[in-house]
């Protein structure tokens, strides 16, 4: 189930499955992971660890946090935690504060397999966060931050463009000259980009796609798997994955997580999340305190 779409100032193909799996969400009973039988929204057990990444992660918008708020630079602050903990796994999706995001761990250098129910690791996002850190799309405010890089030009990959806020641009071009060096047997799951910029909504969802923030790419849709695919045989998400560990690695070493590491996956889907990869510091920045 692709949206494809014409964007960007090269026409590349945008074409995206990510997010926006949201929409709808399985008939099913969520379990475990952070959760009170079907019931999300309780703080993470390592929030001020998680707040401090956060932190950390983003040091040109955020200033601090204390037990009650994020406080960024600008001088917003926004509520640590809304207090509901009685959230459908829906409205974890659609309505979280900022310590749901944490609600479980990304499992970074994991070796991938299936993952337990509702385990998605990066798809929760408190959208307000993002929105004054990136802009909104919908009032051309990404579009003025958009910078085109090359893409594997070793390889001709064209071009993608992504936002220069938090050094994303950097982040990627990181990526990208690392993958330009891999062994010839990668380059076919890379290019061409199925996109990067796409102002939208996750499909059915109120919830912004990071392509909407211009700060997520996916790779070759060729090698792509999707849980909505395999929902649609058998009513819940069978995972499936072609992606090479050593692809997600080099991501993850520079601030991106992968689709593929979750319940709900996406497995072409790579988005900057510097939170959730605590081993990660933004390039020439310090690192957050480790308190864990
Ligand atoms: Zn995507």
């Amino acid at each position: 189930m692709f949206n494809g779409e014409r964007t960007g100032p090269l026409g590349i193909i945008s074409i995206c499955i990510s997010i926006c799996a949201a929409g709808v969400i399985l008939a099913s009973a969520p379990v475990g992971v952070a959760s009170t039988g079907d019931h999300y929204g309780g703080p993470p057990r390592h929030l001020g660890a998680d707040l401090d990444h956060l932190v950390g992660a983003y040091p040109d918008w955020i200033k601090g946090h204390d037990n009650q708020y994020l406080f960024l630079r600008n001088g917003v602050r926004f509520p640590i935690s809304d207090h509901r903990t009685d959230k459908s796994f829906e409205q974890l999706l659609e309505q979280p504060d900022i310590d749901d995001m944490f609600y479980v761990r990304y499992p970074a250098g994991a070796k991938p397999g299936q993952p337990p129910q509702n385990f998605d690791p990066g798809r929760v996002r408190f959208g307000p966060l993002f929105m004054a850190m990136y802009g909104d799309c919908k009032k051309n405010q990404v579009a003025a931050t958009l910078r085109t890089i090359a893409w594997l030009p070793r390889h001709g990959g064209g071009h993608v463009a992504v936002t220069t806020v938090n050094g994303v641009d950097k982040a990627l071009e990181a990526v990208s000259r690392e993958l330009d060096r891999l062994p010839g047997a990668y380059i076919k799951y890379l290019k061409p980009s199925g996109g990067t910029y796409n102002c939208r909504n996750v499909a059915g969802s109120h919830v912004r796609s990071m392509h909407a923030y211009a700060a997520a790419i996916d790779l070759n849709p060729e090698y792509a798997d999707y849980w909505r695919w395999s929902a649609k045989n058998v009513g819940h998400p069978v995972w499936r994955n072609r992606i090479p560990t050593t692809i997600v690695r080099v991501f993850e070493k520079h601030g991106f997580i992968w689709g593929g590491y979750w319940y709900h996956y996406d497995t072409m889907h790579f988005e900057y999340r510097p939170e959730l990869l605590p081993a990660y510091t933004p390039a020439g920045r310090k690192p957050a305190p480790d308190r864990q």
